[in-house]
């Protein structure tokens, strides 16, 4: 947040994902290949980051960093986002989603979809559906979007605007109340939508940007109870069997494990850990 008369401008980090933005179904289109149909969502994908951008840029926004969060995380036409945009691409991150986080203002979530187990979200997964079948932070079931606005949260920054379909609406809703949201589509079920034009989309985003600049001081970042309990069920027993190795994860049940932390950075490094490591198992 900028306080009033501080002469820096709003810096804006944007974390943009595929399987939310308009018109996209099936993973057919947001598996990175050179099939037109995957070379047509990284098109809608960057043109709808650029639009919130540009409305951010329009209503005083001064810098932007984009951080391509899908997949291998080279999917955004970085030739054709407004000049004043910095990128964060290619993985490993140490902070996945949100690398270059430190020291934004606002947070802007873009292209965001449901949580694994969310009834009618199109392609609805949490990170990674070969490990986790549901995570859970102090209790309540979550999916990337309040994952990662907590770690917005820890440092500091409030999520100020998510695009995605109406189900993770939904979530946003019930954990981040304040953000401007775009509805890109109304997800009918796993692998099908009633989706607004992605040209509709690009202007309701480029209004909501700008919206999500004025709004920014009324905003507070996401933060959890301590000490935050994460929970994951996995998709294996031997993925369990493995993740209960790591030291500080406690085994909870045959598919369960458990995380305690008193900050969200170590947490969402457990929470890389699982990926990585139950992958492998
Ligand atoms: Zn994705």
């Amino acid at each position: 947040m900028t306080p009033a008369g501080n002469t820096r401008g709003t810096s804006i980090f944007a974390s943009v994902d595929l399987e939310g933005c308009a018109t996209l179904v099936h993973w057919d289109e947001v598996r990175p290949s050179a099939d037109a149909q995957y070379q047509r969502a990284r098109r809608l994908m960057t043109s709808e980051v650029d639009a919130a951008l540009r409305g951010a840029f329009g209503a005083g926004a001064s810098n932007a960093i984009v951080n391509d969060s899908h997949s291998v995380m080279r999917n955004l036409l970085l030739d054709e986002l407004d000049p004043r945009v910095k990128v964060v691409s290619g993985r490993l991150k140490p902070q996945f989603m949100l690398q270059g986080i430190e020291g934004c203002d606002a947070a802007f979530f873009i292209g965001y979809h449901g949580a694994i187990g969310d009834a009618q979200a199109v392609m609805g997964h949490t990170y990674s559906p070969r490990v986790i079948f549901e995570c859970r932070l102090n209790g309540e079931p979550v999916g990337e979007t309040t994952i990662n606005a907590a770690l917005a949260g820890h440092f500091g920054v409030p999520v100020a605007l998510v695009s995605a379909d109406r189900t993770t609406l939904e979530e946003v809703r019930r954990n981040l109340p304040w953000a401007v949201t775009v509805e890109t589509k109304e997800s009918i079920g796993y692998f099908a939508a009633d989706s607004l034009s992605p040209s509709m989309v690009c202007g309701l985003l480029e209004e909501a940007g700008a919206l999500a600049v004025k709004r920014l001081p009324e905003m507070p970042p996401l933060s959890l109870a301590v000490p935050i309990e994460m929970e994951i069920d996995t998709l294996r027993t031997s993925q369990a069997d493995m993740l209960e190795l790591v030291p500080g994860m406690r085994r909870t049940a045959s598919r369960s494990v458990a995380y305690r932390a008193g900050d969200f950075a170590e947490i969402y490094r457990a929470l890389m850990t699982v990926i990585y490591l139950g992958a492998a198992a």
